[in-house]
């Protein structure tokens, strides 16, 4: 069967490549330590799911309107406009199947073939894909692992050409937990603004926020209308990966043409996925709170453990539940790249990790702390035998 041009554009997330090894080797007794994945290791919040299985019972089984159910809707305008002062209301948001169906979304309805696309690098594995799906082109802004992968606004205004259409600024950051500051924030949206180029900020992780405050894209889409596009997820935040809410909030014609997409591809998001998505709103901040609170001393734990590991180093992250260290240190030999490490790792020490080439950046390894203290121990511990037994490790 001949498969259409755009398939040969995208290739499998090498995200996904290292845990089917991975439950491989589970499905085969291997107790395996999975410090690949990138979900919490949080049931949803209990007040979520009976919300869900009441909107169930009382017969929400039926389609809901395209951009969501309009109380679902109301919460996330109120939400941002208390937490941000944001301008949008009701009609300005579209509720989706995941922040990974906006974005998708948003690549169909934004660009063109040969548009171009800036994004600080290391990034998510699919903002490029979707992308180059939609006909454009991604172009790379390295952040630094010095400068803990902050994001900076002057490079990013550097790489703009005739070309560019959008940045997308995903902070805090997967995979490195990098975040941009307000400041940064502002003059690049200030700039984009200038040059009529969209600004999506993917703020998935914008509650894993471990050093100062979270600067949000929407405490800019007052000044900025026509030009701030903010995707968010309630999959992290609350626990609720399998759910598949996101939203994303934009200008009218955006949002117009997102809802027009979304009419043609999925017709609504599951609608007592939405009921549930309400609740969490409403009654599931405590949770969110505990949530938070753990991730914070699960990175408190692992960060100074992994810089005690010979070859490997990294700052603490900034947010998210991820670190991206520099494992450069401990390559050699037939375990050249982070692909080789991180096969070799999961094969001999049964560790899961994720190869930093999966996001742009060699030498590194994503390790996400979305799993028990007691895991990440057990990991470290795994990670070091295997590190004295290879050759060149200092
Ligand atoms: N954006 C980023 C940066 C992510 O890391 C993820 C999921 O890993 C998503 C978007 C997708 O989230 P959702 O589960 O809401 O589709």
């Amino acid at each position: 069967m001949r498969l259409a041009q755009r398939v040969s554009r995208i290739g499998e997330s090498a995200t996904l490549r290292v845990s089917r090894r991975a439950s491989q080797l589970r499905a085969e007794g291997v107790d395996v330590l999975d410090l690949g994945v990138g979900e919490p290791d949080f049931d949803s919040p209990r007040v979520v799911v009976e919300a869900a299985r009441a909107a169930l019972s009382d017969g929400m089984t039926r389609y809901t309107p395209v951009p969501g159910i309009q109380p679902l809707r109301q919460a996330l305008a109120a939400r941002y406009q208390s937490a941000y002062s944001a301008p949008w209301g009701a009609g300005d948001v579209v509720v989706t199947v995941g922040a990974k169906a906006a974005l998708f979304e948003l690549a169909l309805a934004l660009f063109d073939i040969g548009d171009e696309v800036v994004i600080p690098s290391p990034s998510w594995v699919s903002f490029p894909e979707q992308l180059r799906f939609a006909g454009a082109e991604p172009v790379d802004v390295p952040t630094d692992p010095d400068d803990g992968f902050r994001i900076r606004a002057e490079p990013v205004i550097k790489a703009f050409t005739d070309r560019t259409r959008a940045v997308i600024i995903n902070s805090p950051c997967n995979p490195t937990g990098g975040v941009i500051g307000a400041g940064d924030l502002e003059l690049l949206t200030a700039a984009c603004a200038e040059r009529g180029i969209a600004l999506i900020a993917d703020e998935t992780y914008e509650r894993f926020v471990y050093e100062g405050e979270h600067a949000s894209a929407a405490a800019l889409a007052g000044r900025y209308p026509e030009t701030v596009i903010l995707v968010g997820s309630f999959s992290k935040t609350y626990a609720m990966t399998g759910w598949r809410i996101g939203y994303v909030f934009g200008p009218p014609p955006v949002i117009r043409a997102v809802s027009n997409i979304q009419s043609h591809a999925t017709s609504n998001p599951t609608s007592f996925a939405q009921s549930g998505a309400l609740t969490a709103l409403a009654e599931a901040e405590p949770d969110v709170e505990r949530m938070i609170a753990t991730y914070r001393q699960r990175r408190d734990v692992l960060i100074p453990k992994l810089n005690e590991l010979p070859g490997i180093s990294c700052r603490p992250p900034a947010g998210a539940f991820y670190t991206f260290p520099d494992v450069s240190g401990a390559l050699c030999g037939d375990m050249s790249d982070s692909l080789a490490f991180a096969e070799k790792l999961l094969e001999e020490a049964a560790v899961a990790v994720v190869p930093g080439i999966a996001f742009g950046a060699e030498g590194h390894v994503r390790i996400s702390f979305a799993c028990s203290t007691e895991e990440l121990e057990r990991a470290i511990e795994r990670v070091d035998r295997f590190l004295s037994g290879v050759p060149c490790a200092p």
